[in-house]
């Protein structure tokens, strides 16, 4: 069997953050235990996406729940399903659907590249500095859903998703959640679509660690029925998005683990592991090392931020950043500007920290 080194392909410690482009999150052997056991026998992929979206549901307080090959493929299964509910004639006709509703309002604070995802859908993006005047001002007859993206503390928008949901309510608009990142905390589980959300799309290759083409819908039956009949098995717009019996039921040991896992100890190790990185950086000359919570993606957990001085290292973050990569083993940080990176913590193994320590006194020591 050919491996990663046959290829030439170096295996990375992973300092960064569940990003897509250095392969997201590793499978826990329950995980892989089930897409092994799910590959040995043949079965009806509708009926096994129903029962792992019931119990998925079921696991995670919501109405429903569908496995999507990604939150990127349910935000576009998403906004299909807000024109879908009520147009099931649109059914055939993605993206050309003037006929129909086809705006989705966007705020301007949140917008990011997943938002393509929308537009590929044939809807058109309504951007608009958020405040409840704004928003209340930019719905008509034509708007399908909203899409909000959860930022943590840098939501530069001046209205919460609370305000969000209560206006969109009185319209009847759905309120669509791309909480892809927002895990940890367990509970954004329930906590977007109990608020009102009318669904809630996660990766389930981010901090689940499920397939990496997986990812979870979350919340109203009527939404996600809607979807079904052009989605895999069935053929339209959710065709190419296809989730297999192994992912179905990857991602769900990975909803079963997820919910069992002790999430206080795995705090404290990535504190132990700041304070770890810390106390090694700060003795070097030109070197700064600080706690920094929550981190980018808005998660209730600490990393380590690292401001260098070019002038005494001989280096910029960037050449440092890339320094790590050409390092044995590559370890990946997550670069931020000329003088600062960040050391993550979560996507480390247990171990792997004494790797990134080691390779910090080499190369910036
Ligand atoms: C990662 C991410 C996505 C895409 O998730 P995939 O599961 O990789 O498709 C979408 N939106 C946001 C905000 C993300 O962080």
């Amino acid at each position: 069997m050919t491996d990663y080194q046959d290829l030439g392909i170096r295996p990375l410690v992973n300092a960064f953050a569940t990003v897509t482009k250095y392969g997201g999150s590793l499978m826990p052997p329950e995980v892989l235990r089930a897409m092994n056991e799910a590959a040995g026998s043949f079965v009806d992929l509708a009926q096994l996406q129903r029962r792992v979206g019931d119990r998925i549901a079921r696991l995670t307080r919501n109405q429903a729940a569908y496995v999507t090959s990604g939150a990127a493929a349910g935000i576009e299964l998403a906004a299909a399903a807000a024109v879908l509910h009520k147009h099931p004639e649109a059914l055939k006709r993605f993206p050309d659907i003037a006929d129909f509703k086809d705006e989705a309002i966007l705020f301007r604070g949140q917008r990011n590249p997943y938002d393509y995802s929308i537009q590929a859908v044939g809807l058109t993006y309504v951007e608009i500095a958020g405040s409840p005047d704004n928003f209340r001002a930019a719905i008509n007859e034509r708007t399908a859903c909203v899409v909000w993206f959860p930022r943590g503390q840098a939501n530069t928008d001046d209205i919460s998703l609370a305000q969000v949901i209560a206006i969109a309510d009185e319209q009847e608009i759905p309120v669509i959640v791309d909480a892809a990142a927002q895990l940890p905390p367990v509970d954004n589980l329930w906590r977007f679509t109990e608020m009102g959300a009318a669904i809630a799309l996660f990766s389930g290759g981010k901090d689940l660690r499920g397939p990496q083409s997986s990812g979870l819908m979350l919340g109203r039956r009527d939404l996600i029925d809607s979807i079904r009949p052009i989605s895999n098995p069935n053929h339209g717009l959710g065709r190419p998005f296809k989730v297999g019996k192994e992912e179905l039921m990857g991602a769900l040991a990975a909803v079963e683990r997820y919910l069992k896992l002790d999430h206080a100890a795995r705090a404290q190790y990535c504190e132990d592991t700041v304070r770890l990185f810390c106390e090694t950086l700060n003795p070097l000359a030109g070197v700064c090392a600080e706690r920094a919570f929550p981190n980018e993606a808005g998660q209730p957990l600490p990393w380590c931020r690292v401001t260098v001085d070019a002038a005494v290292l001989g280096k910029t973050a960037d050449e440092l950043a890339q320094a790590f990569l050409d390092h044995e083993p590559g370890i990946a940080v997550s670069p931020l500007n000329e003088a600062q990176f960040h050391l993550n913590p979560m996507t480390l193994n247990p171990g792997e920290e004494l790797i990134v320590r080691d390779a910090c006194l080499k190369l910036m020591g």
